[in-house]
């Protein structure tokens, strides 16, 4: 008796149940993974994560401002660009104070258009670490990355370390395209030096607004051809 019944059951599963967990499944995926209804890679939303805050400091430079400053500084310089640019803007903080990792990533899960934009300055305890990074997880955030970090590179032509897949908590809990910027190390004197300066901070705010906008517009032309 009992293998009949397996054998109706297996049918069963492979004729009705299989199609129809496929079909959550990918619906599952266009609720997870893309930027929003409008298809993979639309938004019009950026929201602009300054690392740390409050009691937490972040990394301690050299000299100068720690870490969490230098964020909150730069942040707020690349959502004004974008918001001179007409792109709606949505800061994680912007003032000093300590916000969770979970509120941080709350802010672009619950916006189904849009993008998270990490901002950090590195620390290493060799002193001759330098350079910029970019870290994302998924996919379908290698393209955003790329573009951030050759901007970011550009700007006062520091060392490229690359896009690096990385399960940092920001972006394994993220359902938007995320990426987290690492915009070069205050525990490297000549680096930290640079950083300090508000003119680089802008520059480097400039660059990374640059790189969303034109993500956006490739997205745009392209669906555009698709019509
Ligand atoms: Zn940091």
């Amino acid at each position: 008796m009992e293998l009949p019944i397996k054998f109706h059951f297996q049918n069963l599963f492979s004729k009705l149940l299989l199609p129809v967990l496929f079909a959550v499944a990918l619906a599952g995926c266009s609720t997870t993974f893309v930027g929003g209804a409008r298809g993979t890679g639309y938004f019009d939303t950026v929201v602009i994560d300054a690392g740390h805050g409050g009691f937490d400091r972040g990394a301690k430079p050299v000299k100068g401002f720690y870490e969490k400053d230098l964020t909150l500084d730069t942040a707020r310089r690349v959502a004004r660009k974008l918001r001179e640019n007409g792109l709606h803007v949505v800061e994680t903080r912007t003032g000093d104070y300590f916000v969770t990792l979970d509120q941080r990533v709350t802010a672009s899960n619950r916006l189904s258009g849009s993008i998270f934009v990490s901002i950090h300055y590195n620390w290493d305890k060799r002193k001759k670490a330098s350079g910029i990074e970019t870290f994302y997880l998924n996919p379908n955030s290698s393209r955003l990355a790329s573009r951030i970090q050759s901007e970011m590179v550009a700007t006062y032509h520091g060392q490229d370390r690359g896009i690096k897949s990385r399960k940092l908590y920001v972006l394994r809990n993220n359902k938007r395209p995320a990426v987290l910027c690492e915009l070069g190390f205050i525990s490297n004197s000549a680096e930290n030096g640079k950083v300090q300066s508000s003119q680089t901070r802008q520059k480097l705010a400039e660059n990374i607004a640059k790189a969303i906008l034109a993500e956006r517009a490739s997205f745009l032309s392209q669906t555009a051809n698709d019509r």
